[in-house]
């Protein structure tokens, strides 16, 4: 299927590391300029000189997402590169582990900064272009939002607001033709996964636990099989879905836990 993505500019926010990364290398083989919104400049390097020597099209901006002129620096450095945003992913985040009672209020803004509110910034400044050229925005969700985690209230309520805004913003932009949907994840082997995961007094065990809990092949959902979801929601060949909330997650969220 050929997706009509190629000579489109899409950005990616954490498109350096984890999910963002192959969200990145799978629309630069479609032939689309990626433009990786990252925090960290020499993640972004490497990622961006992976793509070029593969023969794609990628450019880094270094920036901390948190803060919301970064967010409209980064649209406006992708116009001064590209000239046109035709695809906006929003990816990147941090399960912050700032709880109800185990944080305080002042943590949990900061969490909202760090997982919710760039969401909403880079879609503000992003739609003149979108509009434009009727293109389409895809959210990264989590499993969290619909299902708690415990000790996590900021990226709970971030997760759970990305959801809200999904119907929200399709509605919204629905005179525009641009389309929003969400694609939400449960477990994903990636260096935050592995971060968190080691956070635990016992990783090993709780990696076995979980991975006995993921109902298709009791494996991990890779990077990549998140990363086609969302390209083919970026494309026109899903020109007629707004406002849904895909569950790439192996069956984790939906399936009876009492199958063998
Ligand atoms: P990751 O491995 O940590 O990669 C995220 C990338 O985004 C990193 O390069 C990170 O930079 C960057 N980033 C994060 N916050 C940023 C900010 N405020 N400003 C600029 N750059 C920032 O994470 P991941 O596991 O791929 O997660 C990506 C998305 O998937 C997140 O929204 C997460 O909530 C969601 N998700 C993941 C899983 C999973 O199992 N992995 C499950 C459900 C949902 P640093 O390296 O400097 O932190």
């Amino acid at each position: 299927m050929d997706l009509q993505l190629k000579d489109k500019v899409v950005i990616i926010t954490g498109g350096a590391k984890g999910i963002g990364e192959a969200i990145s290398k799978t629309l630069a083989k479609e032939g689309v300029t990626v433009v990786i919104a990252g925090r960290n400049k020499a993640d972004n390097d490497k990622a961006v000189n992976e793509i070029k020597s593969g023969g794609g099209k990628a450019f880094g901006v270094e920036v901390e997402l948190s803060v919301v002129e970064n967010c409209k620096k980064t649209v406006d450095e992708t116009i001064k590169q590209f000239g046109r945003i035709d695809g906006l992913v929003n990816n990147a985040g941090v399960n912050d582990s700032i709880g109800l009672e185990k944080g305080d209020p002042e943590r949990f803004l900061r969490s909202l900064q760090k997982n919710l509110v760039h969401y909403y910034c880079m879609a503000h400044y992003a739609l003149p272009e979108l509009k434009k050229y009727k293109g389409a925005i895809v959210n990264i969700g989590s499993k969290v939002s619909v299902t708690g985690q415990g000790n996590t209230s900021g990226y709970a309520a971030s997760k759970g607001g990305i959801n809200a805004l999904t119907r929200e913003w399709a509605v919204e932009l629905l005179p525009y033709s641009v389309r929003v949907n969400t694609v939400l994840p449960a477990e994903v082997w990636t260096p935050l996964y592995e971060h968190w995961i080691n956070s635990l007094p016992n990783p090993k065990e709780k990696l076995d636990s979980i991975v006995s809990k993921i109902p298709l092949e009791r494996r991990f959902t890779t990077s990549e099989e998140i990363a086609d979801t969302t390209v083919f929601l970026l494309s026109p060949r899903s020109s007629h879905t707004t406002g849904q909330i895909l569950y790439v997650d192996g069956g984790y969220v939906h399936l009876d836990r009492a199958i063998s």
